[in-house]
């Protein structure tokens, strides 16, 4: 089967969460699917492969740690965890992005990222694109090169990739 189709039939809706109104795609059964996340893998390292001389792979917290790490490892290169306020220790580097209510803010430690590294951005979803955003411009503020984004899934109703414009955006899966 297509790998999109199958992440397609593994992803499922769940009606208002977190907030009412609100359609979550929950990747939790795919997760679970071992040949399935595996393949996930497999795509998302294979795109990286294609974008060449990639150093680090950066994933956002939580489902970022989930898919990126072990593409980093399929790789063989480290991983760089970008965590939300207050969770890593010591000094960091932060990038704050406007939510519907309120705003979000994305850390690094910034020892993390050699300058010059070539760093792909991996997480599950892209939905508005303010994670996303803010994360790679943490990466470039710590001196690394965003060399690409990579996520299993792509809410095209939201304006997510007009966000990350100019910069190259690999996806799985759209859905609208
Ligand atoms: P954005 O900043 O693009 O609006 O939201 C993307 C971030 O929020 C990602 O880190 C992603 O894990 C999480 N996210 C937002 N909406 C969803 C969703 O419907 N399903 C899942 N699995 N994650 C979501």
């Amino acid at each position: 089967m297509v790998l999109s189709d199958l992440c397609a039939r593994l992803i499922r809706d769940v009606p208002d969460y977190p907030e009412p109104g609100v359609v979550f795609k929950d990747i939790t059964p795919l997760l679970v699917n071992g040949p399935a996340f595996a393949a996930v893998i497999k795509h998302l390292a294979d795109i990286a492969r294609a974008a060449g001389g990639i150093d680090l792979v950066a994933g956002m917290e939580a489902r970022g740690f989930i898919i990126g790490a072990p593409v980093a490892t399929e790789l063989g290169i480290g991983f760089v965890p970008v965590r939300k306020a207050g969770k890593l220790p010591g000094v960091t580097m932060e990038a704050s992005y406007d939510l519907e209510y309120g705003s979000a803010t994305v850390e690094l430690l910034p020892d993390t990222i050699a300058p010059g590294s070539r760093v792909l951005i991996v997480d599950d979803v892209l939905a508005t694109g303010g994670t996303a955003a803010a994360t790679a411009s943490l990466i470039e503020q710590a001196g690394g090169i965003v060399v690409g984004l990579a996520f299993l899934l792509e809410l095209t109703f939201l304006p997510g990739r007009s966000r990350l414009a100019g910069r190259p955006v690999d996806v799985i899966l759209s859905v609208d």
